[in-house]
């Protein structure tokens, strides 16, 4: 397989209407090359656009400088940016993403260009309209995080085999409720599940264990970027 997208050409900005290009801004805190450090991708070489914004607060996040500031930037723009890094998988993250609403035609550009697209969501927000060629990844907010009231469940019966629910668990209370919502929801009967130790939290050895002894039908990981860089951003 070529390890490189065929990337498809696009008009040039010149030769679209201006208002269109208007219309498709999103505020973007950063877009960076590096490796993709949770998910069923793990390992690849992603570029990651991070969308400002955030209408959640959980306790462990470490994207708080997303929250704000951020610079407006085109979807023609953030396409090309992306293209010119030359890899083929590209991570929309956040902050939420889906707090801005053009992030739809932000997804939907990107997989149009010959990305393999991943969506990074907090599972608070609809995913019903996002273009179905995108991988999305659901972190599902475990009581840990201060957010859980935040899951909207309708989500839940919309995964499908492409798609992935991750849970960032704190302690053995978030590990008991993470298993409970996995037997509720029959969540390993639709998508992939992930189960990770929040960072600093929860002993990753404990995790480990807990998922063997239960002989839970998920997948461990540990989040490899935390690992090779800590909470440096843009990594
Ligand atoms: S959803 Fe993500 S970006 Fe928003 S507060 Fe929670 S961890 Fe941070």
């Amino acid at each position: 397989m070529d390890p490189l997208p065929r990337l498809r050409e696009r008009p040039s900005d010149r030769e679209r209407p201006s208002e269109i290009v208007q219309a498709e801004r999103l505020k973007v805190t950063e877009v960076f090359l590096s490796l993709q450090g949770e998910s069923r991708s793990v390992g690849w070489p992603t570029v990651f656009i991070r969308l400002t914004g955030c209408p959640l607060r959980c306790r462990y996040c470490d994207s708080a400088y997303a929250f704000h500031g951020g610079e407006w930037r085109s979807i023609p723009e953030l396409v090309d940016q992306a293209r010119a890094f030359g890899v083929r998988h590209v991570c929309v993250t956040g902050g939420e993403p889906l707090a801005q609403r053009r992030c739809l035609a932000l997804l939907a550009a990107l997989c149009d260009a010959g990305f393999e697209v991943s969506l990074e969501t907090s599972g608070a927000l609809d995913v019903a309209a996002v273009d179905a060629r995108v991988s999305r990844v659901l972190d599902l907010k475990t009581p840990g995080s201060g957010e859980a009231q935040r899951n909207r469940l309708d989500n839940l019966p919309l995964l499908s085999a492409k798609d992935q629910v991750k849970f960032v668990l704190c302690d053995r209370a978030d590990y008991d409720w993470a298993r409970a919502m996995l037997a509720d929801h029959r969540l390993a009967e639709r998508c992939e599940v992930l189960f990770s130790p929040s960072f600093g939290q929860l002993a990753p050895r404990d995790l480990a264990d807990w998922i063997v002894a239960d002989r839970l039908p998920v997948r461990f990981q540990l989040q490899l970027h935390k690992q090779l860089w800590g909470d440096e951003p843009g990594r």
